[in-house]
């Protein structure tokens, strides 16, 4: 049939197609670009045609305005026809999720309207793969980045609701342990904020981190059920699923080319399934993105064995399929080798790395361009296994030469080191990657050898150094150093502080720095958002610090700070600024008395110590130093005693369900609390409480409150922290061990505003070998102090056992009686610098004034220009 004859495309038949496709590009981010010059008339007319529909989509766009009508019109639409309720049986709860639904519209536009700005100018994006991210909730932040606050609280008003009560019904979503899952979390806001284009990769998990009940004085683990019915804050991506594949075999194939290449095949898939959350930016227009993956089943209902009556075989791979994302792992700072926390790793990194080669190659630029479009952060090692998936991609996919692949890999990848606690470490057992991931082993041995080959040409002979650098090690059976992988992947590696990346230098990779040079380790300070926790945490600061800078430039240009200086020894603001600590203070107070039933006074020093329990931590000498007091209080005359600072000591923390030390200290806390509360002799001198179940939503009425907050761990062991950070920006004094960010925040503020103490970690490795080996002075207010727990003055002592061995007898590891007296000294100048108020404010204003290097914009900023090489989107 020539083509004169053949009939027609009726126009009309074609159409719902070219609607179907509009639709792709009016609300997708992702659309096919066309070079114009190339496309024949036929294709001219279908592009007009395109154009006409575009348009009707456009004219029929609902652009919600913020305004207070359309506000409380969409707040009504959502509680009628999203939730299906009514005037007449809507709580709290539903007018939140309406509310939450309605304001979710309005981020969604800003969302489309950065994927067309991304799609017009296709830059080079960030990808920031992080197994946590601890969001916390979303409501309050949005309005406030939306700068909407006001209105919706005004219209939930009319609609005959407190906006308080609202942000209260939010579920935080837990998707995190502690300060790596919170850094993640920062690093979006900021990145949103500055407009980089950075999108988050992680898991939908089910389960995120675990509910915590305090039993007597026991924690308990309840299941986080965060999702709930509905998650107005997420927007399903039915169109965006990827095969995972694990176990199976390798197979040889001969591709189109003649060549033969290497295919893996077999074992048993599932699907991935994308989740979207936008991540509001800070007055910007426009969003970022936290792309979550959820497990689909493969095969949802197997009705052959539904037939044979075989009723919960029909499920079956429903079940595995789900339990892949079912829970979050609850191991902070500690690596727990089981199979299904590497199947959880494998499945996140494929699906993503699988997203972003998609977007790659709609743009049509060579493989070789790949590194100048795209950057690929590994937040830790737990995605170290983009590695050996790129190159798996590139290679056996995509028939890429091994060279060129590495070539790409390894100018993609860069690594943000955590931890140098051993026991932290990744490893995985060989036998264990062959099973579940047969070609990633190979791929891996053979990363390895071409690594150690080159390692053997620049050192001919050093064995030892080859040892040293293995990805490999040597032992029964051989596991895979997951750290070295992500180094020899990597183009650049960081660490979170100045003291951690040279401890990452000469500690963890000195055989790597003689073998890649100094330069490629780099230190990357940590920040956290002072939206969350200034802005929005601590609104009477915020206002104060308005009022006195004369606006709210310093929001996202935290440098600003350091003005309030000028203004440190103003009486006058001194006064308005311990006010504010005090409603803060008040507001903690309230809080206590209506969530636990417990009554503090607001003028006491409130001394807190909020994180993950964890031995390295020292929550143990913290409690150690409260029972010094007690004693201390308990042999004072009546006289004496009247002189003393009252304390409220407050705790809260997770620990690992099967961290049994850590568990142990929350019980001896929760025990010493009794006892101090039962004691009428020291009724208004001293407090100690332990909150439970401590989370971001928590942090925030918690963190404000401080006049005096402990970040005491054994110098060298907390890379970073950044609850420290957020304290001091709330103008809380510190104090702190050499150790982490405590050392830069001591530059930054000054050394006579924050109380350093201890053995500095050059010291600890002498200190931990003349320990092992001459054992160790216990100094005597700490021998009291254990005298006492063995007495049993705090309950049946025999519990207690494995927390006073491991002073005794086990070598103390983290240097508590080290550092003990040091630290009861410290403790006694915070009590008389406390009891003068001027000079206390004063610190306490110097404090925020100078936290500005400590905002994550600083620290994203820097990312974007030493590793991504990227810029904000232009407008
Ligand atoms: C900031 C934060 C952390 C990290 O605290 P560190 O003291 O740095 O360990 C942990 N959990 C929550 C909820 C946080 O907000």
């Amino acid at each position: 049939m020539t083509s004169k004859n053949r009939p027609k495309t009726p126009r009309r038949l074609s159409l719902p197609s070219v609607t179907k496709r509009m639709t792709e590009v009016v609300i997708r981010e992702d659309i096919t670009p066309t070079t114009p010059d190339q496309i024949p008339s036929r294709k001219d007319k279908h592009k007009r045609l395109q154009e006409q529909v575009l348009q009707q989509w456009k004219a029929r766009m609902v652009q919600p305005e913020l305004d207070q009508d359309q506000i409380e019109r969409s707040i009504v639409y959502h509680t009628h026809y999203t939730l299906g309720r009514h005037r007449y049986n809507v709580d709290k709860l539903a007018v939140y999720r309406a509310t939450a639904h309605s304001v979710h519209d309005y981020l969604l536009q800003s969302w489309n309207s950065t994927q067309e700005q991304l799609h017009k100018s296709n830059p080079k994006r960030c990808y920031y793969l992080s197994m946590e991210f601890l969001l916390g909730r979303a409501l309050d932040n949005a309005l406030y980045c939306l700068a909407a606050k006001n209105l919706f609280t005004q219209s939930v008003r009319t609609l005959g609701f407190c906006m308080e009560d609202l942000l209260d019904k939010e579920h935080d979503a837990g998707l995190g342990n502690g300060g790596l899952g919170r850094l993640a979390a920062c690093y979006l806001d900021s990145a949103a904020t500055k407009e980089y284009p950075v999108w988050g990769y992680g898991l939908r998990f089910q389960y995120g981190i675990f509910k915590q009940i305090i039993k007597d004085g026991f924690q308990l683990e309840k299941e986080d059920a965060w999702l709930g019915m509905d998650n107005p804050w997420e927007f399903p991506r039915e169109d965006t699923q990827y095969d995972v594949r694990f176990y199976g075999y390798v197979a040889t194939k001969v591709n189109d080319q003649g060549e033969s290449r290497l295919s893996w095949e077999g074992g048993e898939v599932v699907k991935a399934m994308a989740y979207d959350m936008p991540i509001p930016g800070y007055r910007t227009h426009g969003s970022g993105n936290l792309r979550l993956w959820d497990c689909q089943p493969q095969s949802t209902f197997d009705f052959a064995s539904f037939n044979h009556g075989d009723y919960a075989d029909a499920f079956r791979d429903h079940n595995k399929a789900n339990n892949l994302t079912a829970v979050l792992y609850p191991n902070d700072n500690h690596q727990g080798g089981k199979e299904l926390r590497l199947k959880q790793e494998y499945f996140w990194v494929s699906a993503s790395l699988q997203d972003i080669i998609r977007r790659f190659k709609r743009y049509k630029c060579s493989w070789h361009d790949f590194p100048e479009k795209v950057a690929v952060q590994l937040n830790d090692t737990h995605p170290t296994l983009a590695i050996p998936e790129l190159m798996r991609l590139l290679v056996d996919v995509e028939g890429l030469d091994w060279d060129i692949a590495w070539d790409i890999v390894s100018r993609t990848v860069a690594f943000t080191n955590h931890t140098v606690l051993p026991e932290a470490l990744e490893c995985w057992a060989v036998p264990l990657i062959q099973h579940l991931l047969p070609r990633h082993m190979q791929i891996i041995y053979d990363i390895n050898l071409f690594f150690l080959q080159k390692v053997e040409k620049q050192f001919p002979g050093d064995r030892e150094l080859l040892r040293r650098v293995s990805i490999i090690e040597e032992s029964q059976p051989q596991q895979v150093r997951m750290a070295y992988l992500a180094v020899v992947g990597s183009h650049t590696v960081n660490g979170v502080a100045a003291l951690h990346s040279e401890l990452v230098r000469t500690q963890l990779f000195p055989a790597f720095v003689k073998v890649y040079g100094a330069d490629k380790f780099i230190n990357i300070t940590n920040g956290v958002t002072p939206r969350r926790w200034l802005y929005q945490a601590n609104p009477g600061l915020r206002n104060l610090i308005t009022r006195a800078l004369g606006n709210e430039g310093w929001v996202d240009h935290l440098d600003e700070l350091s003005k309030l200086k000028t203004l440190a020894d103003d009486a006058q603001f001194q006064q308005e600024w311990m006010q504010v600590k005090r409603q803060n203070k008040d507001r903690l107070k309230d809080w206590l008395r209506t969530h636990m039933d417990i009554y503090v006074s607001s003028d006491a020093l409130f001394d807190i110590q909020v994180k993950r329990i964890h031995e390295y931590k020292r929550q143990y000498m913290n409690i150690l130093g409260v029972i010094h007091r007690y004693r201390q209080l308990r042999e004072m005359t009546d006289e004496e005693r009247h002189q003393q600072v009252p304390r409220v000591v407050l705790f809260g923390g997770k620990a690992a369900p099967g961290y049994d030390i850590a568990k142990l200290i929350i019980k001896l806390i929760n025990s010493v609390a009794k006892v101090i509360d039962e004691d009428p002799l020291v009724a208004d001198l001293l407090k100690v409480v332990f909150i439970p179940d401590y989370k971001v939503s928590l942090a925030e009425i918690i963190i404000p409150a401080s006049d005096l907050s402990q970040h005491i761990s054994t110098a060298g062991t907390e890379a970073s922290g950044t609850s420290n950070m957020k304290f001091v920006m709330n103008g809380g004094l510190i104090i702190g061990t050499v150790d982490g960010a405590n050392i830069e925040i001591r530059d930054h503020i000054g050394e006579e505003n924050i109380f350093l103490f201890g053995t500095l970690a050059d010291q600890v490795p002498e200190l931990r070998h003349q320990q092992k080996y001459h054992g160790l002075l216990i100094d005597e207010d700490l021998q009291l102090v254990l005298d006492d727990i063995e007495a049993g003055v705090f309950g049946d002592p025999s519990i207690f056992n494995p927390l006073i061995d491991i002073i005794t007898y086990g070598a103390d590891y983290y240097l508590i009686s080290e550092d003990f007296h040091a630290y009861l000294e410290t403790q006694k100048t915070v009590d008389d610098t406390f009891k003068d108020k001027a000079a206390w404010a004063k610190k306490s204003i110097m404090c925020t004034a100078g936290m500005g290097f400590f905002s994550s914009d600083r620290s994203i900023s820097e990312y974007a220009e030493r590793i991504w090489n990227i810029k904000p989107l232009q407008r």
